[in-house]
């Protein structure tokens, strides 16, 4: 593989004509293209057989298709969660998880047809992550980079390659903070959109609360649905869990929420988990419920996954789930606000939300392969997924 090379897998339509117009070609090539590489999945520009040979023979000397490479996969025999560890072109390495349809709406005779044919790809934008939320193992490896369009894309079109089935959602829940990503998430989600026929609005941005991005994504009118960690209604109990809170303060956040739905009338989605005794008492409860009603919105509640092997220190080490999670669900919902509780598919393969292996006795995919490439501390990593499987009431 030669680095003087374009890498063309990752570029969007726009792209591909300005690439093909730099080389003396019409813009249309680049329609094409975008064609071969995302609807097709095509990997090798001697099967493009509509373009010519010649320029066939011109495009294997400048440019090249890196998508990604599976190192190894590995199913759960609980519930079918499929956890996929791929390779980046510079050795490191990241993790995207499939949920199956069966597990999307649990033991639910209501689940709609359109229900029980959801595949939800779950996937990351950074390895690992900046954030440093005090309960997610994520954090505790710190953060290398910024993923690409094409790594972030090229998630789903492998896994839709690997497995023969068409992903129908994407939800950016893997590791890292999507919105400090802003631009590359962006344009894979035109991929997606355009390019894979996801419709957007079938692919969910998850954010800590980067409240400038929020506002970005309406003032540019995205389709994506928007997703906020609130984890707390309260600024000050938000900052233990959420140092990010320091940087964008709660009502900063609220703000940007109540400005996005003004202009996309597209409701939010907060995720919560409740910690026994940090932020599950009457009054935590109290004000997520008014806070919650200052825009319309849905509130998934994820059960708690210990990050025990991480060796948490500090608030981190005390964090237990709430006991009083289903009363407060209960509670919630008498309230008249939307409330899911997603299950904890994907467990017994270290897929389930917050689950990350980087240290020895987490059981992942990532241990069984020898990493290729250049040395860092994040050679045995491998993602947190949070597996977004939701329980109706
Ligand atoms: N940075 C983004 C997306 C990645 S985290 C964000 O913060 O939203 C995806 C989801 O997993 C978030 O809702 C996060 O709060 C949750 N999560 C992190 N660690 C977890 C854990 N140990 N148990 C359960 N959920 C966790």
């Amino acid at each position: 593989m030669s680095t003087e090379t374009t890498n063309l897998f990752g570029l969007t339509q726009q792209e591909l004509a300005g690439f093909f117009t730099g080389m003396g070609e019409s813009s249309f090539r680049g329609k094409q293209l975008y064609q071969w590489l995302y609807a097709r999945g095509a990997t090798d520009f001697a099967t493009m057989t509509d373009l010519g040979k010649g320029l066939r023979e011109k495009l294997e000397r400048s440019a090249r298709i890196a998508a990604l490479s599976r190192v190894t996969s590995k199913s759960s025999r609980l519930d079918g969660t499929t956890k996929f560890l791929f390779a980046l072109e510079d050795g490191l390495t990241i993790e995207s998880v499939l949920i199956p349809p069966a597990r999307s709406f649990l033991g639910s005779d209501a689940a709609t047809e359109d229900e029980q044919k959801r595949l939800t790809l779950c996937i990351s934008t950074q390895v690992g992550c900046p954030l440093d939320c005090v309960f997610c193992a994520t954090g505790k490896m710190g953060f290398s980079r910024n993923l690409t369009t094409g790594e972030i894309v090229g998630q789903v079109l492998e896994v839709r390659r690997l497995t023969g089935k068409k992903i129908t959602n994407v939800v950016f829940m893997g590791m890292g903070e999507p919105m400090m990503n802003y631009d590359n998430v962006m344009k894979a989600i035109e991929v997606m959109s355009t390019g894979m026929r996801i419709a957007a609005r079938r692919i969910t941005v998850s954010t800590a609360g980067w409240a400038d991005r929020i506002r970005q994504m309406a003032d540019e009118r995205r389709r994506a649905k928007l997703a906020v960690s609130l984890h707390s209604a309260n600024n000050a109990t938000r900052i233990t869990l959420m140092p990010v809170t320091k940087r964008y303060p709660l009502a900063e956040l609220i703000s940007a929420i109540e400005y996005y739905y003004t202009s996309t009338k597209q409701r939010v989605t907060y995720e919560y988990i409740f910690f026994d005794g940090v932020n599950d008492s009457e009054k935590d409860v109290a004000q997520l419920v008014r806070l919650a009603r200052r825009v319309p919105c849905k509130i998934n509640v994820i059960p708690f996954h210990s990050i025990g092997f991480t060796g948490p220190t500090g608030v981190a080490a005390g964090l237990r789930q709430s006991p009083r999670m289903e009363r407060i669900v209960e509670h919630l919902r008498s309230n008249n606000l939307t409330v899911m509780v997603r299950s904890s598919a994907g467990e017994d393969i270290g897929a389930a939300c917050g689950q990350l292996a980087i240290m020895s006795g987490q059981p992942s995919v990532a241990q069984a392969v020898q990493p290729r490439g250049r040395s860092s501390g994040m050679r045995r990593t491998t993602i947190a997924s949070r597996v977004p499987v939701l329980v109706p009431r």
